[in-house]
């Protein structure tokens, strides 16, 4: 068996599209759906990731501001880019791109912005009003992504078991929320660096999402002939092959594909969702 292609790229293309028609009726209106990104430091990565949701908003027609700010900026000097990204009624999304410099506490920062603009999902009133059930609160973009993406490739998740290995607070944790809430229905179990047997609880599973961040980690012999798996991993491996030194590979092997019957690929699977999900979101708010 080789496994179906879970095709992020070609499913963002759909969601995008679907943008591009709400962006033009918001323009209608006189308002323009406007992103504002903050990246503190010089993080390689981060600079090619805010570097991707920026071209996203050009394609799209969202205006975006990029602030810039040297990884020695004060954790008050970014409170206070935050505060006047909040009160900047021109501005509908508020991002701060992720690591922060090692001494910054991500948690405080995120509680500071507004939720109406928290297009990352990530503050407690819109994780609050997940773990209620609530349609009315902007979703984590990532395991947002990830529940479009099956949608779109056709899986049924109502009744079957689901299985989510990590249980972080931007993927996992708001994963296994997205799979088990009422229309998704799919009965989860969420493992963790301290679960007994992952092997175990993968063999189990109709729908395996991995975000473990590390690579290569679910092996085919944890897959039941014909399960859904979506790898949410993105993990640079040295090779000394490439030019750049390195490749990227995700949490899950990729022999996988022979027991499967579906798999996102990395890259191309659930990168390009996430950034179409957080798209999805900056025009929700600028709607509401
Ligand atoms: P994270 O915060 O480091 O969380 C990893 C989770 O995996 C934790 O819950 C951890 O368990 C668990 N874990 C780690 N080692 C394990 C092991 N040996 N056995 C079982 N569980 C283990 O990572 P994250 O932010 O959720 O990201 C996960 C991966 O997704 C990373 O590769 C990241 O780069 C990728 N990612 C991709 C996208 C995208 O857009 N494609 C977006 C976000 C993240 P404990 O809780 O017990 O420590």
């Amino acid at each position: 068996m080789s496994a179906r292609v879970l095709d992020g790229k070609a499913c963002a293309a759909e969601v995008e599209s679907e943008l591009i028609v709400r962006v033009s009726n918001l323009k209608g209106k006189g308002i323009e759906p406007h992103l504002a990104v903050i990246i503190v430091g010089d993080d390689p990565a981060s600079h090619v990731y805010v570097g991707a949701k920026i071209r996203a908003c050009k394609r799209l027609g969202i205006k975006s501001t990029h602030v810039e700010m040297p990884s020695n900026a004060s954790f008050a000097s970014v409170l206070e880019e935050v505060e006047r990204l909040n009160n900047d009624d021109l501005v509908h999304g508020i991002l701060v791109q992720s690591p922060l410099p090692k001494e910054m506490d991500e948690l405080s920062l995120t509680d500071t912005i507004d939720p109406k603009k928290d297009v990352d999902g990530f503050h407690p009133t819109n994780l609050g009003r997940l773990v209620q059930g609530r349609a009315d609160g902007l979703l984590p973009c990532t395991p947002h992504g990830v529940m479009r993406l099956l949608n779109w490739g056709g899986v049924e998740l109502s009744g079957k078991r689901a299985v989510v290995v990590g249980r972080s607070r931007i993927v996992g944790m708001p994963q296994a929320l997205l799979l088990s809430r009422k229309g998704a229905d799919a009965t989860v179990t969420v493992t963790h660096s301290r679960t007994m047997d992952i092997a175990e609880e993968c063999r189990n599973a109709d729908i395996i999402v991995a975000a473990v961040g590390r690579p290569e980690f679910i092996k085919p012999e944890w897959v039941r002939k014909g399960a859904v798996v979506v790898d949410v991993g993105v993990n640079r491996v040295d090779d000394e092959s490439r030019e750049r030194g390195y490749r990227l590979a995700g949490d899950v092997h990729p022999d996988v594909a022979l027991v499967a019957s579906a798999l996102s690929p990395v890259p191309g699977g659930v990168g390009p969702m996430t950034i179409a999900m957080l798209m999805a979101n900056t025009v929700r708010a600028a709607e509401m």
